[in-house]
């Protein structure tokens, strides 16, 4: 099987994890601030913070920016359900904006629609959570204008978008959000098999979430109720959790974000190709908007329906028959039984379901060669009766 995404690990990536095994240190060392540092350094952030994984970088994301029981979350639905998760662990609701029916990200239109109306019935967002979908940015200038217009704090989840731009500049960078959040899981742009970061300009927010990600312990005095008892002392300030990345993975990360320009040109150099190879198909091939440079973490087609015979289902069974592993990303998160026991009923985001009923997403990863494209391209032009 042709699987839609997977990591490319070289030997300097095993190298650096193995001289980590054999340090001091195999957790708490050295290679964890580096790895921060270097991600920071790389996107234009001031400050980034590792976690183990991007669910929980999500999760003390809305802890420091206090979100909390009588607040409430919006996000896109056409994500992974950690985007929404995250408001629910802090005691939180959640609300669905739109998506946009070209980009399939957090419609700007939709969320200054939604916020008027909110503002009416007194129910406004704390926090909105735009998703770079795929590894396209959203448009971020909108989203912005409007929280300060509405008053909202942002958390952009990046989880797909490690090396994207947005207005020339590197995704992540916050200049129009308040933090952004990154995964290293194996599929994601780089890998630390688990793994996540926070990127933010505000030196509070860095220090309060590095904080939450060890059991709200400090020991910085300037912090603590009084002068330290003496050179053991901590203070635990807030109620953290074990969320800390390992210098292990951090070695492995630092080795693959060497490689990251490498894998951004590769996967655009796929993306292009199945963009020509795709041209007279009847499906829909991602519309990238100008302002941006997508990370290329998916390539999502949709089928036209009413230009084939087959459904969409038949389409996607027969592709994995022939050893496609296509993916579907993702189902409206207000969809899950979990999510429907709140009160979310079918028709809330018409385009996002209109989106999943029509969306594949076909391989896309740096490994992938030109031959498994072409068997990929051959095999969609078979099942579509071409
Ligand atoms: C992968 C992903 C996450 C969660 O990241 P993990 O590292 O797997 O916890 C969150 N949001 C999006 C959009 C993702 O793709």
């Amino acid at each position: 099987m042709i699987p839609y995404g997977r990591q490319h690990i070289t030997q300097a990536d095993i190298d650096a994890v193995v001289d980590v095994l054999q340090s001091d240190f195999l957790t708490q060392g050295p290679k964890v601030p580096a790895f921060e540092r270097a991600v920071a350094d790389r996107i234009g952030a001031k400050y980034a913070v590792a976690v183990n994984a991007g669910t929980s970088a999500l999760h003390v994301a809305c802890l420091a920016l206090g979100l909390g029981p009588g607040d409430i979350l919006w996000t896109s639905p056409i994500t992974f359900v950690a985007s929404a998760n995250c408001a629910l662990y802090c005691g939180a609701r959640v609300d669905f904006v739109d998506i946009d029916p070209h980009t399939y990200t957090m419609c700007p239109k939709a969320l200054e629609k939604k916020l008027e109306q909110a503002k009416k019935e007194n129910r406004l967002p704390k926090i909105v959570v735009p998703v770079h979908l795929c590894g396209q940015s959203c448009n971020m200038k909108a989203i912005f204008d409007l929280s300060q217009k509405y008053g909202f704090k942002i958390i952009e989840d990046a989880c797909h978008a490690l090396g994207a731009e947005y207005k020339g500049s590197p995704v992540g960078n916050c200049r129009y959000s308040d933090i952004t959040v990154f995964s290293f899981h194996p599929v994601k742009i780089i890998t630390t098999g688990e793994g996540g970061m926070n990127t933010t300009n505000d030196a509070d927010l860095a220090s309060h979430m590095s904080r939450l990600c060890s059991h709200g312990i400090t020991r910085d005095p300037d912090l603590m109720t009084h002068p330290p008892d003496g050179s053991w002392y901590y203070q635990q300030i807030d109620l953290g959790f074990n969320y800390r990345m390992t210098d292990i993975q951090a070695a492995l990360g630092l080795s693959q974000l060497e490689k990251l320009d490498k894998f951004i040109a590769r996967r655009r150099a796929i993306a292009k190709r199945y963009n020509q190879l795709l041209e007279k198909f009847p499906v829909i091939t991602p519309w990238q908007d100008p302002d941006g440079v997508s990370a290329w973490h998916l390539y999502v087609i949709r089928l036209q329906l009413d230009k084939i015979r087959q459904t969409h289902q038949q389409v996607f069974v027969a592709l994995r028959e022939k050893g496609i592993g296509v993916n579907l990303h993702y189902i409206p998160v207000y969809q899950q039984p979990y999510y429907k026991q709140m009160n979310f009923h079918s028709g809330l985001c018409p385009q996002a379901e209109q989106y999943y009923s029509e969306a594949i997403s076909i391989p896309i990863y740096p490994d992938l060669t030109e031959m498994q494209q072409n068997k990929i391209v051959t095999e969609l032009q078979q099942t579509l009766k071409l």
